[in-house]
């Protein structure tokens, strides 16, 4: 594998990608000399989980399909293990967005075909059965996702994407001493189920699959979209849907080059650009609901290292492995571990002249164990007087005592695995923490989100589904209450966050909106 990227390579790779697909199937917006005008059953805006397996449902339903993705497509032999040029072609703003508030907190999403599947580490979860009881009783979504449901879509995702659990060989050091020190303080574990086939443990899942293991949606679902006669338009970004006599009828956007484009759409239009972007776009489309861009919800992310007297390898393992719901339902928080690449671990290397040099020298002995919160508190999600979505977002108290409590037990855990040090990344707290007596100091450290290291990756709400349209902005059929034909299927229809992780129950949702609406059409 290369550790350089190499633009002219990509435009071959690409070439050669697309070449077994039919005349037509993959339009490259950053191409296009002229206006685009095309007409299909049903527009898909986003190729990431929602947009992609909705997109391959249609498909296969009989619909002409097209999907519209901002970013380009890159895939298994572009990836290269450096952050720098990973992070600027897959993520949106290179990663450099944020959501404000109280702090600024960084928000990470993909922006390339495959959404941010071609960026995360493919860990897979049901959605839990209180969450849809809580969706069922309060926002009257029975009809949707009750009595089992979702199984059969769960079960046909599973089976297409591989789900396996974590094997043993890949399991690394860094997994296997968050089992044993969970378990030596009686916390439950387990190893982690993820869409992958034949992963070799190279933790490079944030930057991209270099062994074409994790099964992203640009190496599944959207070629699959392709070869089922769908069309895949990316380097376009949508700009607004137009609503004509109260229906959805085309997307206008423009593409890489600046080429306008619009796509006619005979049926629909399905929004699948995240939580961020499809509320961003309603509004841009002239939609106002009092529900739009309100209740954005999250799973605020913070990480401790916890440096050892050996190496702990953790470029030499699967990116996560290992993970703990013990406190999901006691404490709304999710334990995990996360093999970063070393020019993200460098940066929260503490100390400074030798101390910190020697640090550096051994970084290959760190372990980073992250909490994921289920936070209580609700941002929103606006727009800029420019139409550009400007994300708010701030945990509450309650939030906060959870986020100390958390970071105090995964503190304990690390001294309990063996770690010489313990570097909490809490400001207000020593920055390095030697015995586990220490630990207390962070369970009587601070509670202002300034002080954590925060990531928000998982999103949720600011589109939500309600079956009264006085509580939310889509019905059950994932179509905006009073426009037909405009349909939001990704994770802005959730009305609550999880406490587990959202890729498997957003596509599960997606391809049950996708059958849910060829029912709308073929009544
Ligand atoms: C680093 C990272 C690690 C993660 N790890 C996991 C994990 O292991 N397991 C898990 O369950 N979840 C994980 N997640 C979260 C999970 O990836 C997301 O919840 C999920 O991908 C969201 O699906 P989506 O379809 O809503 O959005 P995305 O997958 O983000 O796709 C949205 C797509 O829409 C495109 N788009 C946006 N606006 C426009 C526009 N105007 N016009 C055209 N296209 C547009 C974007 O470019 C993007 O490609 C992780 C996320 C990140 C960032
Ligand atoms: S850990 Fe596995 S899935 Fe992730 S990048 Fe490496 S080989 Fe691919």
């Amino acid at each position: 594998m290369s550790t350089d990227y190499a633009p002219e390579k990509t435009q071959t790779n690409l070439k050669k990608r697309v070449s077994r697909f039919r005349e037509g199937a993959f339009v490259d917006g950053a191409k296009l000399a002229a206006p685009f005008d095309d007409e299909v059953d049903f527009v898909v805006v986003g190729s990431g989980a929602a947009g992609a397996v909705a997109a391959y449902r249609l498909a296969t339903h009989g619909w002409k399909v097209a999907m519209i993705e901002e970013g380009p497509w890159y895939d298994t032999e572009d990836f290269v293990p450096r952050v720098g040029p990973s992070f600027t072609n897959l993520l949106r703003d290179q990663g450099l967005q944020v959501a404000e508030g109280r702090s600024f907190i960084p928000l990470i999403q993909g922006r390339a075909v495959g959404g941010s599947t071609v960026v995360n580490s493919a860990i897979v979860w049901r959605l839990p059965e209180d969450v849809i009881d809580d969706w069922s009783a309060r926002f009257g979504l029975a009809p949707v996702v009750g009595n089992h449901a979702l199984d059969p879509h769960y079960e046909a995702l599973e089976r297409e994407l591989s789900v396996t659990p974590t094997e043993r060989e890949i399991e690394g050091t860094i997994n296997t001493l968050f089992h044993e020190a969970a378990h030596a303080l009686g916390i439950a574990t387990r190893p982690m189920d993820r869409y992958t086939k034949g992963c070799q443990g190279s933790a490079n899942c944030m930057q991209g699959c270099p062994h074409g293991a994790k099964q992203g949606m640009q190496r599944s679902y959207v070629p699959w979209t392709l070869e089922a006669g769908g069309r895949l338009i990316a380097s376009v970004a949508v700009d607004r849907v137009e609503i004509r006599g109260g229906r959805a009828v085309a997307i206008h956007g423009t593409s890489a080059s600046g080429a306008p484009v619009i796509v006619r759409a005979r049926r629909g239009v399905l929004l699948a650009a995240s939580t961020i972007q499809s509320p961003a776009i309603l509004r841009r489309s002239g939609l106002r609901n009092v529900h739009l861009g309100k209740h954005f919800q999250a799973h605020p992310g913070h990480g401790v290292a916890g440096n050892f007297d050996r190496p702990i390898g953790m470029n030499n393992a699967a990116t996560q492995g290992a993970e703990s719901i013990h406190f999901r339902k006691t404490h709304r928080f999710k334990l995990e571990t996360l093999s970063m690449p070393p020019e993200l671990v460098s940066a929260r290397v503490p100390g400074v002249g030798a101390a910190l040099g020697g640090r550096l020298a051994a970084v290959g002995n760190l372990a980073v164990w992250v909490v994921q919160v289920r936070t209580h508190a609700e941002g929103e999600v606006g727009t800029t007087l420019f139409g550009r979505e400007r994300t708010t977002f701030t945990p509450t108290q309650k939030d906060m005592e959870t986020t100390r409590f958390a970071t105090a037990t995964i503190a304990k855990m690390l001294f309990e695995a063996g770690a010489k040090e313990v570097w909490p990344g809490v400001h207000g707290v020593p920055s390095v923490l030697t015995s586990p007596d220490q630990v207390k100091l962070l369970e009587e450290g601070p509670t202002d989100p300034r002080s954590y290291g925060f990531i928000l990756s998982h999103l949720f709400g600011a589109a939500r589904m309600a079956a009264d349209a006085r509580a939310g902005v889509v019905d059950l059929n994932f179509q905006v209450h009073g426009v037909d034909g405009l349909h939001v299927v990704d994770s802005s229809v959730f009305p609550t966050n999880l406490g587990v992780n959202p890729q498997h129950g957003i596509m599960a949702l997606s391809r049950l909106a996708a059958d849910r609406i060829t029912g709308l059409h073929r009544h």
